[in-house]
């Protein structure tokens, strides 16, 4: 397998005029190990459709590619999307049909985009946008049944956090809504250009069914953004805006079965299920 190396990468990019921003969050895997090593981790097969969202210069595409039965690459720089199939014919022709690459926002991307339906997803995501765009492919794409995210350090702390951690909060409960959660090991700076000023993680996502709720995924994700928008405050009290009044948020509290005085971050995503069925209405 012929992989992008530290010196492969500049050249790219330096063809491109490619100078890598923050805005995109644009920090290139440099070091073949990293791309064999998030390939290993996601277990992947030859039947997996993969997403890979921020191909970038191709780094972890090459080493996806030779894997699975298809990437399809969500690319938001025209200028990496255009050259990222020049790039394979060239260094792997033999997997090059079956890449698919598909300039758009991740965050905007609809399933009508995509030339076939993904059952994994594997990226190194761009930094800023993280957790919405594994939000919004977990949402649209319930084909999805695993995925394996290169994210901020911190990021990946937050989002497989348990309750009652302090990192715990909402990327932790809204990702827990779709899937189980774990940190799959970490990764230093250095296996970028340019490296990045923090450390990343490794996250796995396996597809779970969400809890069993009469309230819509909107009601409950609601009632998470509540409770967690003033976190410090008792349920009862963060509440109170969310259920009306605090005698209301009181009361779907007790229905649901969880302590008024408790706080959000004691709660799994059942119990916010639970609360946002109980939401008197009006
Ligand atoms: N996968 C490559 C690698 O590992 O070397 C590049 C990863 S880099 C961290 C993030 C990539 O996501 C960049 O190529 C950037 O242009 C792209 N990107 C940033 N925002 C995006 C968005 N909203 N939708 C799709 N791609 C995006």
């Amino acid at each position: 397998m012929t992989l992008l190396g530290p010196v492969e990468v500049r050249a790219l990019a330096e063809k491109l005029g490619i100078r890598p921003t923050k805005k995109l969050g644009q920090n290139f895997v440099i070091d073949g190990g990293t791309v064999r090593r998030i390939v290993r981790v996601a277990e992947v097969t030859p039947d997996d459709v993969v997403i890979e969202i921020g191909p970038g210069l191709g780094s972890l595409t090459l080493a996806l590619l030779p894997e699975v039965a298809r990437v399809v690459a969500v690319e938001i720089d025209p200028a990496l999307a255009a050259q990222l199939p020049l790039t394979v014919a060239q260094m792997d022709p033999e997997h090059a049909d079956r890449l698919s690459v598909v300039h758009a926002d991740a965050l905007k991307v609809g399933v009508d985009d995509l030339p076939a339906l993904p059952t994994a997803l594997v990226a190194n995501l761009p930094y800023n946008v993280s957790v919405p765009v594994l939000l919004h492919l977990l949402e649209i794409l319930p084909s999805l049944h695993r995925g394996l995210v290169m994210v901020q350090a911190e990021v990946a702390d937050r989002l497989a956090a348990a309750p009652g951690s302090r990192i715990y909060g909402v990327p932790s409960l809204k990702a827990a809504w779709y899937a189980d959660v774990r940190r799959a090991g970490p990764v230093g700076r250095n296996v970028f250009w340019p490296a990045p000023n923090v450390d990343s993680g490794l996250v796995s996502l396996v597809r779970r069914d969400p809890p069993e709720t009469s309230a819509t995924r909107e009601e409950v994700f609601a009632a998470v953004d509540a409770a967690f928008a003033q976190r410090r405050k008792t349920l009862r009290a963060a509440l109170a805006s969310w259920a009306g009044t605090a005698a209301a948020a009181e009361e779907a509290l007790v229905r649901a079965g969880v302590e008024p005085s408790a706080r959000g971050e004691q709660l799994g995503i059942a119990d916010f299920a639970r609360i946002a069925e109980n939401r008197p209405r009006p």
